[in-house]
């Protein structure tokens, strides 16, 4: 059965089928990081589910341009370069470098294009002059700011009326407003701060109209998906809408996607990890496949609860697929592997195409991996080849196959090593020479070196390609 990719539109809160406007190629934007600080889980959970979003859109066979800016000019950069003593522009360079180090790490691929806020002032000042030219926007004293009442369909993202925003917001009174619900489009400068010329006087952009600058600029109008968290839909979201459609008169994203929060469930957390919120605090503890697959496993629509014991059960389901891999590597290396893939790929692919549901995915690829593991202790070759083939594939889409599978094995053996007074290489010797005993039919001598090796946590497992170890769980 073809089914088609749908998606949820938080436009207008319900699935639908997703059409590109132009055959075959994908635009997306997804509001990047304010780079005053180091990224936490919640910029984790996000990253990582446009990237996944982004390896399929590309596996469906799509030329998909990807941009992610980085909002390089803002109050917080400004305090905290202050208090370090630093230039805004020094500590957006190190938090943008920091950055980079937390994407690697994670996996992520490359988007397309990377624009910072400061590199596109001039853009932003065009499309702000258009607004006043429209009449969308008035000048108080060298701040600019957007009127609100005269965009008809403000509210459309987020649902909610001028007044039902105005009942659930803490309004600060200022007369300089026609509306209070206006926003700031360009911010005169004080004393100290960084500063662009612009008609108005020296200043510097407002938050939002760097995401609608950015995006037009490499996408065009309208462009097909624009993302980022639930947290960003008002006013964020809500604001680059009215300035990008009253600036043109056009619509501005055609298919928007937001991801759920990341939860800490307190009552299960010890205290060594509640205090655990930054990706390189994280990674330190767990492989980022690891953290990856835990969070994957949940929806992107849905929240997260983050606990040390989904962090375990992560760790143990990812060892499974590492280790299923290795055995099957090791069962097909006499063979070719040029076989296609099974059937579990279109299972997986509906299951993707329905609004992007990697939970669903994961049962797919686990339902396959115990196919494969069956095979393997039945010493059957035939069609391995074709499920291993489908097994990396849908690995590679939910980016879990960023190192072969024997470097995250042998990671987690040298951490198992270092707790153990045994070498690898005397766990080897010692397995080579079970097998002898075995094949001389000693099994006295070789049950004697399976208890020496378990004295060490060393646990044994023969199969059809040979003995492989593991450390005691
Ligand atoms: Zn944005």
């Amino acid at each position: 059965m073809f089914m088609s990719l749908r998606i949820t539109n938080t436009l207008r809160g319900e699935k639908e089928v997703f059409t590109p406007l132009t055959p075959g190629r994908v635009t997306m934007y997804v509001c990047g990081v304010t780079v005053y600080d180091h990224c936490h889980i919640g910029h984790a959970r996000a990253l990582l589910t446009f990237d996944v979003i982004f390896r399929y859109l590309r596996f469906l066979g799509y030329d998909c341009c990807f941009v992610r800016n980085f909002t390089d000019v803002d109050d917080k950069i400004i305090r905290r370069a202050a208090d370090e003593g630093v230039s805004p522009a020094a500590l957006a360079q190190h938090y943008i470098d920091e950055f980079h180090r937390d994407a690697t790490a994670l996996g992520l691929l490359p988007p397309t294009h990377e624009p910072r806020a400061t590199g596109h002032i001039s853009e932003m000042i065009a499309l702000i002059s258009r607004l006043l030219e429209a009449g969308h926007a008035y000048v108080v004293m060298g701040d600019v700011y957007f009127g609100v009442e005269t965009f008809l369909e403000y509210g459309r993202l987020s649902g909610r009326s001028l007044d039902e925003m105005m009942a659930g917001a803490r309004i600060e009174v200022d007369e300089r407003k026609r509306h209070p619900m206006d926003f700031a489009l360009w911010k005169s400068s004080k004393e100290g701060e960084p500063f662009w010329d612009s008609p108005w006087g020296r200043g510097r952009p407002g938050w939002h109209i760097e995401c609608s600058a950015m995006s037009t600029k490499y996408l065009g109008q309208p462009f097909d998906i624009h993302g980022g968290g639930q947290d960003l839909i008002f006013p964020h979201n809500e604001n680059e809408i009215a300035q990008s459609e009253c600036a043109t008169g056009t619509p501005f994203a055609r298919y928007w996607i937001h991801n759920g929060f990341v939860q800490l469930a307190k009552e299960k957390m010890s205290k060594s990890l509640g205090n655990i919120l930054t990706i390189k605090e994280i990674l330190e503890r767990v492989h980022p496949v690891v953290l990856r697959h835990y969070m994957l496993t949940t929806h992107y629509r849905n929240p997260v609860e983050f606990s040390e014991d989904g962090l375990s059960d992560a760790e143990r389901a990812v060892t499974r697929i590492y280790e299923t891999l290795e055995r099957a590597e090791k069962a097909l290396a006499a063979s070719g592997g040029r076989a296609a893939a099974s059937g579990a790929i279109d299972e997986f692919k509906q299951e993707m195409d329905d609004d992007f549901n990697t939970p669903r995915a994961f049962a797919v690829m686990f339902e396959e991996l115990r196919a494969v593991n069956r095979m393997l202790d039945q010493q059957q070759t035939q069609g391995l080849d074709t499920r291993r083939n489908s097994l990396k594939t849908m690995l590679e889409v939910l980016g879990l196959l960023q190192l072969p599978a024997g470097d995250f094995l042998a990671s987690k053996r040298q951490a198992g090593l270092q707790e153990q007074a045994i070498s690898a290489d005397d766990i080897e010797r010692l397995i080579e020479e079970r097998n002898r005993a075995r094949a001389y039919k000693n099994w006295a001598r070789a049950d004697a070196i399976r208890d020496e090796l378990k004295a060490y946590a060393v646990v044994l497992k023969d199969g059809s390609s040979g003995t492989t170890w593991e450390f005691e769980k």
